[in-house]
Parts: C-alpha cells; sequence; structure tokens
C-alpha cells in the first residue's frame, strides 16, 4: 500500500509522514526521510509577528479558525503547546485539546 520504510527501532510497517520527517506510531520514533529533503532546509519559521518559531514552542492563536470536519472553530487566544515546524502549507503541526491532531499556519499564531 506504501513505499515508506519501516521503522528502525521497532521495524513497525505502519510509518508514516509528516512533513520530510517518518513517524512511527508503535514506538513514535522520528526520522527524516533521507529520499528527498536535505537534513538543514534552511527554512525558518516565523509567527504573526516576524518572531522566529522552534519545535516545542507554546503558541497561541490570534484569530477564530475554521476546523475542518468539525462545526467548531478553534478560537481566537487558544493556547498551543509542544508545536512541531513541519515544512508544508500549513506549517505547525500540533495537537490542541478537544480538537486533536492539528496543522495550522504559522501567520495565524503569535509565540506565548
Ligand atoms: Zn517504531
Amino acid at each position: 500500500m506504501s513505499d515508506l520504510p519501516n521503522c528502525p527501532k521497532c521495524n513497525s510497517e505502519y510509518t508514516y509522514e509528516v512533513g520530510h520527517l517518518l513517524t512511527c506510531p508503535e514506538c513514535a520514533h522520528e526520522w527524516s526521510n533521507s529520499k528527498g529533503f536535505p537534513e538543514e532546509a534552511g527554512r525558518v519559521w516565523r509567527d504573526a509577528n516576524g518572531n522566529l518559531l522552534q519545535d516545542g514552542d507554546t503558541v497561541t492563536v490570534i484569530k477564530d479558525l475554521k476546523v475542518k470536519g468539525s462545526s467548531s472553530a478553534i478560537k481566537g487566544g487558544t493556547k498551543v503547546k509542544n508545536i512541531r515546524l513541519i515544512d508544508a502549507d500549513h506549517d505547525i503541526d500540533c495537537k490542541i485539546e478537544g480538537f486533536g491532531a492539528m496543522q495550522l499556519k504559522s501567520e495565524f499564531v503569535r509565540k506565548a
């Protein structure tokens, strides 16, 4: 079904891609997918105010965001802890209480 490599740690075949990282759902191991993206892409992530964002940062959502497939929206002012920056259109990977795993755009958050 997929041509992703098995997890190098536990050999799980249920690996999936998040940005240019591969993630194993069984042991939570993450590693970079060597085909394609160089280790250091030179990309930087900035919040709505132009501050640099880093993995593990806590950010605040600055406006109400509609959630696909949900009738509720993420309210402006919602704090999002432990973000992960990914190289995608929605470039922040995170978990939001009540919504679960989400991807946000860095232009709609501000470093807390
Ligand atoms: Zn694994």
